[in-house]
């Protein structure tokens, strides 16, 4: 269900569409044969296949839910992939192993690929820590607002700050610095796909040359 967008470039706005039209449309010039003045590009696909991404952060819209701004709590569910890319999420039935079910969502890669110490303990550590009472819905009841699947991701990957002897995240600074600049680009993205299937383009004013192209927020940023 997911169409790519496309960025192309005319009477100097951005047109955002699923294909280059035949004409800008904006002034009618015909594209054809014509060279456009910079080539059309791709939006990057604020999406992914949460299987498919190891030791990450996961948060995937409830069902029928459009991505809000994230308060921690509310109509998301977030998890945390093994390295084969098993879903581990806290739920009122305790703690799922999931392989399947996570195909579209907001991911937050949290190791950098050279830290293959801990790379290797990582399925120990997330499959001990699942296992704790903490988690036990027999020991300790899930709560919406103070025992929920973001205190469980949460909880684990400062657990893993600790075992590096490294300081803690609190939920503001973790939710601030990682998860909401990825939320806002994928509800920017869904926003523009929605806008772009009723309407066929969506034109905005191209930013000025120089302010083009601003780094992306966080992108590269990992917990570890
Ligand atoms: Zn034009």
């Amino acid at each position: 269900m997911d169409t790519s967008v496309i960025k192309l470039s005319h009477c100097e706005k951005d047109i955002f569409c699923f294909f280059v039209p035949d004409q800008c449309p904006e002034c009618g010039m015909s594209f054809s044969g014509k060279r456009l003045e910079e080539a059309p590009v791709s939006v990057p696909n604020p999406f992914s296949n949460g299987h498919k991404v190891p030791c990450a952060f996961l948060v995937a819209p409830a069902e029928h839910t459009v991505l809000r701004d994230f308060d921690g709590q509310s109509d998301l569910h977030t998890g945390i992939t093994n390295t084969n890319g098993i879903v581990y999420n806290y739920t009122r039935a305790g703690v799922q192993r999931e392989t399947e079910g996570w195909e579209r969502c907001v991911c937050v890669p949290l190791v950098q690929p050279d830290m293959f110490s801990l790379i290797n303990q990582w399925d120990q550590y997330l499959e001990k820590f699942s296992s704790h009472q903490m988690w036990d819905p027999l020991c300790h009841s899930f709560d919406e607002e103070t025992h929920n699947c973001y205190s469980f991701t949460l909880t684990f990957i400062n657990c893993v700050l600790a075992a590096q002897s490294k300081p803690g995240l609190s939920k503001d600074r973790f939710t601030h610095t990682f998860v909401l600049p990825r939320i806002r680009r994928a509800s920017k993205y869904m926003m523009l796909c929605r806008e772009i299937s009723q309407n066929h383009f969506h034109i905005v004013d191209s930013p000025k040359r120089s302010s083009r192209e601003s780094p992306s927020e966080d992108e590269d940023s990992k917990a570890f």
